[in-house]
């Protein structure tokens, strides 16, 4: 420590410079303190001003700012990727990255690409969710059981008749038009050749909880849709209306039975399902 001289004789303000001084002049300790006292007033005005643009510097730069110029912890999207983050006003940045804030001085957001992933996971997921309730609500409206022929009219029905038991009933729609699955099921027949059915196709269902088959003949040669094992829906067509085999007019021969081959009456059945 450097004892100031304090008191009348000692200086105030101005001293001769050194360099000023006469050659050989020794100096004093008083000329010592001036320039001591001077040089201690510019150092600490520069450590002062020093001070106070450090905290300037530290102040203007937020710490998201300073890692999104780090080439190191920048993300770069190409193609497609540019495309979303423009859209979405984004600053997309490493997922490393510490982000204090969620938007910065010029009100970009700032998305890491987890967030993003997520985000577009989240989205698909929710449109398959949309997809499949639509596509459930639109099995559970469709129809499980429709009539086989676009007409419900008839020329002869299930029973005892002239020539015998007519063990099916004829629908009588139209020659040509659409003969149709009466209901979800899968081919278990399908022939030119069917005998006194002529052309014809069974399809074996499970309805109301059992099995249960239909028989459908005297449709037109090659206008058969299906094979054997395939699965069919309820209104599918599965040929057109024809007068193969033992038939002596274009009419549509139908047959439903069970497990145990049994017949019944196929046109009540279908009322009473139907109306
Ligand atoms: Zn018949």
């Amino acid at each position: 420590m450097i004892e100031i001289p304090q008191g009348p004789n000692a200086p105030q303000h101005e001293l001769p410079p050194a360099r000023e001084s006469a050659p050989g002049a020794r100096r004093t300790p008083l000329a010592y303190a001036a320039r001591f006292r001077r040089l201690g007033v510019k150092l600490s005005t520069v450590a002062a001003m020093a001070l106070v643009g450090g905290l300037t510097l530290t102040t203007a730069v937020p710490a998201n700012a300073v890692a999104a110029v780090q080439p190191d912890h920048v993300s770069v999207y190409a193609s497609t990727e540019v495309g979303v983050v423009q859209e979405l006003q984004s600053v997309v940045v490493a997922d490393d990255v510490t982000v204090p804030t969620t938007e910065t001085a010029e009100g970009y957001a700032v998305v890491s690409g987890t967030q993003i992933r997520k985000e577009k996971a989240a989205a698909a997921a929710a449109a398959a969710k949309a997809a499949a309730a639509k596509a459930a609500a639109a099995e559970a409206a469709r129809p499980k059981l429709v009539w086989p022929t676009k007409t419900t009219a008839i020329s002869d029905g299930f029973g005892y008749r002239s020539m015998g038991f007519h063990d099916g009933v004829d629908f009588v729609p139209g020659n040509g038009t659409p003969v149709m699955a009466l209901a979800d099921g899968v081919v278990t027949a399908a022939t030119e050749d069917g005998g006194t059915w002529g052309v014809m196709i069974t399809i074996r269902h499970v309805i109301e909880g059992k099995t249960v088959y239909s028989l459908y003949g005297h449709m037109q040669h090659g206008s058969m849709k299906v094979a054997v094992g395939q699965q069919v829906k309820a209104g599918a067509q599965i040929g057109v209306v024809g007068s193969t085999g033992w038939s002596t007019g274009p009419h549509m021969h139908l047959e439903m039975y069970g497990e145990d081959g049994v017949r019944w009456d196929g046109l009540a059945w279908l009322h009473a399902r139907l109306g």
